[in-house]
């Protein structure tokens, strides 16, 4: 179900079956040359829309803006600062469990540090504040650790590469322009520099050119079952 195709006076009648809300968090970044800047935004979304049907809880609206460090001087990158992020956090929360919430599930397609810093920092507050809630704060990637490794051939693939490309040829194969060539970031962590795009320039960290439909349906796929039996944990606990 979802929370913005609802009325008030639905909204109130579900809550007697469900207090379950998942709350789907991309960014605007900065995806190569070939992919859209809302990829992780994309991608989420469609995961928990699918998910939510399933397991018959909510979809709240999604969060478009993320913290983004990495991509940060790209071109078409739009970032919020941790700081923001954690207001957002704590705000949407506190409001949503005001509302009858009790599990809410806040689930990024966006894998960057400081972004699930800011998430996970929000969700210790809340969790000690709101009596009778269940959060959980994770990032997709983290339910398909296992299966990646049989369903992606690029080791390290993280960032509009392999895996994402595949996914995003599945669900919207009109916004795949080609292929960006293979990269990855030279002499980035542990070290931190303003001088972004010279270690980065095309905002690749993986291997396009492996990327297929097949491989990302079957990626899409068990992201979903995987959020599935997520959010059924999570009603198990509540
Ligand atoms: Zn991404």
């Amino acid at each position: 179900m979802l929370l913005g195709e609802v009325t008030m006076t639905e909204l109130e009648m579900a809550l007697e079956k469900t207090k379950t809300l998942v709350i789907p968090f991309g960014t605007v970044e900065a995806h190569g040359s070939h992919l859209p800047l809302n990829t992780d935004a994309l991608i989420i979304r469609e995961v928990v829309k699918k998910a939510v049907d399933q397991g018959n809880v909510f979809m709240a609206p999604p969060l478009q803006y993320g913290v983004c460090t990495s991509t940060g001087a790209h071109p078409g990158t739009i970032g919020i600062s941790p700081e923001t992020l954690r207001a957002i956090v704590v705000d949407i929360v506190r409001s949503a469990y005001g509302s009858g919430f009790r599990n809410v599930c806040l689930i990024s397609g966006h894998g960057g540090g400081l972004h699930l810093l800011a998430m996970r920092e929000a969700g210790e507050g809340l969790a000690a504040e709101l009596d009778g809630l269940n959060l959980a704060v994770l990032c997709v990637y983290d339910l398909i650790q296992e299966e990646i490794i049989s369903l992606a051939e690029t080791k390290n693939d993280s960032h509009a590469g392999e895996i994402e490309t595949s996914i995003a040829l599945y669900l919207a194969p009109n916004l795949v322009k080609g292929r960006a060539k293979e990269e990855y970031p030279v002499n980035t962590f542990p070290f931190i520099t303003k001088d972004k795009l010279k270690r980065w320039p095309g905002a690749v960290w993986g291997n396009p050119a492996k990327a297929d439909v097949d491989k990302g349906k079957k990626i899409f796929e068990v992201m979903v079952k995987k959020t599935v039996e997520l959010i059924r944990r999570m009603e198990q606990q509540g």
